[in-house]
């Protein structure tokens, strides 16, 4: 399975989301979601016109450079960087060339950049960019040491060190990869990130669907498909009761924000 840029961010905020892309587009997109997605856009272009300035015009490249220009380090600054292998698929906002000093050896790589509208980072943020380094390797030879987010009003530049964060981008791409050698997604479980969802349509649906089926019976496991992620829904992945009563709130909760 190749996991896309897309796929990764999703099973940060939510594991069953992720596999949704896996098996196609949500449809219809919420409006929100979809200002959300014109705002980032429109940054990353004028953080990337803004950054350029600080380069010489023959030092930046727009697209994909030849493989013998990548390899010379031809370009300072790469922007809209796209890599497609077996395993991955990633558009990168930019990258650029900075020198590593490795143990007193100076080497000039090049590093990810992402640029990203919020003032404040999360640690989503964080791992999506070491996704980009891990990414990035398979093209240069050598996963980057560092990665630089330029984020907010101000274009606030931050550098970040990726070497702990690769690893924990390893160790999800392990999950997310054995749970679809076992062919079984995530269980459905409606989480604050719903509200800005794509599928929150789907979801809803299927949680408003359960909710009502459930009401006064007692859920029963073993079924699969939607039902398995509406048992998900109604009694929790740990079976407690307790999760059902946050799971019915949560399902008010995002019906009440979308009516
Ligand atoms: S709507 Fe909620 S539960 Fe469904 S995929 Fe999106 S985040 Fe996950």
């Amino acid at each position: 399975m190749q996991i896309t840029q897309q796929m990764f961010e999703s099973y940060l905020h939510c594991p069953l989301k992720c596999f949704r892309y896996r098996d196609g587009s949500p449809g219809q997109v919420p409006g929100y979601s979809e200002w959300q997605r014109q705002i980032q856009h429109e940054y990353e272009q004028l953080a990337w016109t803004r950054l350029c300035t600080s380069f010489a015009p023959n030092k930046t490249f727009w697209g994909n450079p030849a493989p013998a220009d990548l390899q010379s380090h031809r370009y300072t600054l790469i922007g809209q960087y796209r890599i497609s292998t077996a395993d991955f698929e990633a558009s990168l906002n930019a990258i650029q060339l900075i020198d590593l000093n490795v143990r007193g050896h100076h080497r000039e790589t090049y590093a990810p950049l992402r640029f990203v509208v919020r003032e404040k980072l999360s640690n989503a943020d964080r791992l999506c960019l070491a996704f980009d380094a891990l990414v990035l390797s398979s093209a240069c030879g050598h996963v980057p040491h560092l990665g630089k987010i330029i984020h907010g009003q101000n274009q606030q530049v931050v550098t970040i060190r990726l070497d702990k964060l690769i690893a924990k981008v390893r160790h999800t791409i392990s999950r997310i990869r054995q749970h679809d050698a076992r062919n079984s997604p995530p269980p459905l479980i409606l989480n604050r990130h719903c509200h800005e969802c794509d599928f929150q349509l789907r979801c809803r649906a299927i949680g408003r669907g359960r909710d009502a089926h459930s009401i006064g019976r007692p859920a029963r496991g073993g079924a699969t498909g939607v039902g398995h992620a509406s048992t998900a829904v109604s009694r929790g992945i740990d079976g407690k009761g307790s999760r059902a009563t946050r799971q019915r709130a949560r399902l008010c909760r995002c019906q009440r924000q979308h009516c």
